[in-house]
């Protein structure tokens, strides 16, 4: 067991660093405050393979362990969650077409998302279907050699300013089963997006509903077969789950770092706040959960990148543990700024905006508790 990264993981780390510093951290604030989407920063991330780090080399993408991947995503979010979020999302897109796209498809469709000059959305979730997502009613009905699709989708992240549209829709029976899987470009007639949402954080990216009218895609736009969407949107999600995690440690050591910081310059009592020893154990504390957070990150990395029996549950622990983990060390940073981490000239109330999110989305935290009792109960075998 080696717990030390490879030279390369470490080289892809200064990558993420070094892009995050010039392309993102001067204009992060501005982005949250103006919700601005900043398309190009996709584009030039996409120049060093961060649009596709883990989709198939002849879609154009790195194909890169999982767990290098979320090296990527943690540095970025160290910074601005919210935008490094999105490249997570079109990443979990870009990999599933990069996997089970029709060749035609996968050839005009993959090296475009995995370079990041055409962006991609994740249609999963509806108006009523939540957590109870395999409930979804969009339908594709089969017509000669195209599909026309009706429907709506709810919360879809970079709807109206993304290039194509990965959306689960109904072809067969109620339940999982039924459920198949499409490439749609996003300007494709009968496609509407309402308004976007007016949300608490990930304010650099645009989330709302979108509906189909009548929508026809040829059939070659299909994922794999008919009846296996649902197995994929699910697969996607173990990948993203670990990549929303990554999110979530990143932001916390964002906040971390910028508290121990104020801690050695903040004086009250004529001492410097770090001194008081109830604001060190505090800091301590949140070192402990983010040290734990990260090593269960990587570990379920791993596990998904090894094709692991428990490698779902992993995922699903880790997702739950390290977004719970990471919003309670932003909060505790956040404390320790006292009223000054209240404003938004320090970066702590963003951080915390943008990591609540995580605990939801992705499926929320009690949904992830649902998959680790259920693979304890139904199985009866012990998780390893
Ligand atoms: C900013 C944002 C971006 C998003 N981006 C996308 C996207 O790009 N694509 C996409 O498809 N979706 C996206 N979503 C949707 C997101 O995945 C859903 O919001 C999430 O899965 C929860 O569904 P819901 O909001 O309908 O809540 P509900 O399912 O209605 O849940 C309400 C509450 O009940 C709890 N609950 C539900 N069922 C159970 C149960 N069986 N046991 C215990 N508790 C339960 C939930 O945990 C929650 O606390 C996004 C959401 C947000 C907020």
């Amino acid at each position: 067991m080696d717990f030390e990264l490879s030279e390369d993981q470490r080289a892809i780390q200064q990558a993420a660093r070094d892009f995050t510093n010039t392309e993102m951290a001067p204009h992060a604030a501005q982005w949250d405050a103006e919700s601005i989407f900043p398309k190009e920063v996709f584009g030039k991330g996409g120049e060093l393979g961060f649009c596709g780090l883990y989709a198939a080399e002849d879609a154009g993408g790195l194909a890169l362990p999982r767990l290098d991947a979320t090296l990527v995503f943690e540095e970025m979010s160290r910074v601005d969650p919210s935008t490094a979020a999105f490249f997570t999302i079109h990443n979990m897109a870009a990999w599933m077409v990069s996997l089970w796209a029709s060749p035609a498809v996968k050839a005009h469709w993959g090296p475009l998302l995995s370079s990041g000059r055409k962006l991609a959305s994740y249609c999963l979730t509806e108006p009523g279907a939540g957590s109870d997502a395999a409930s979804l009613k969009t339908r594709a009905r089969r017509d000669g050699d195209h599909y026309v699709i009706n429907g709506a989708k709810a919360f879809i992240s970079g709807a109206g300013s993304t290039d194509a549209l990965v959306v689960m829709a109904r072809t067969g029976g109620d339940g999982a089963k039924g459920i198949s899987a499409f490439v749609v470009p996003a300007d494709t007639p009968g496609i509407a997006y309402a308004r976007k949402e007016d949300k608490m954080g990930w304010r650099s990216q645009p989330t709302g509903g979108i509906s189909f009218d009548d929508v026809r895609v040829p059939a070659d736009h299909r994922l794999g077969e008919e009846g296996e969407g649902f197995k994929f949107a699910m697969k996607g999600l173990d990948g993203g789950r670990i990549n929303i995690a990554a999110c979530s440690v990143g932001a916390a050591q964002g906040a971390l770092d910028a508290a121990r910081a104020y801690m050695g310059e903040r004086r009250q009592f004529g001492r410097k706040i770090g001194d008081f020893q109830a604001l060190q154990f505090k800091l301590a504390d949140m070192q402990i959960q983010l040290t734990a957070a990260r090593q269960m990150v990587r570990l379920a990395a791993s596990r998904l990148d090894a094709g692991h029996r428990d490698a779902t549950t992993y995922c699903a622990m880790a997702k739950a543990f390290a977004t719970d983990a990471g919003f309670c060390i932003i909060n505790d940073a956040l404390q320790l700024h006292g009223g000054y981490g209240y404003i938004r000239e320090y970066p702590i109330e963003r951080l915390l905006r943008d990591a609540r999110v995580h605990q939801i989305l992705e499926g929320t935290n009690e949904i992830m508790r649902v998959l680790v009792s259920r693979a304890l109960l139904k199985t009866n075998e012990e998780i390893r």
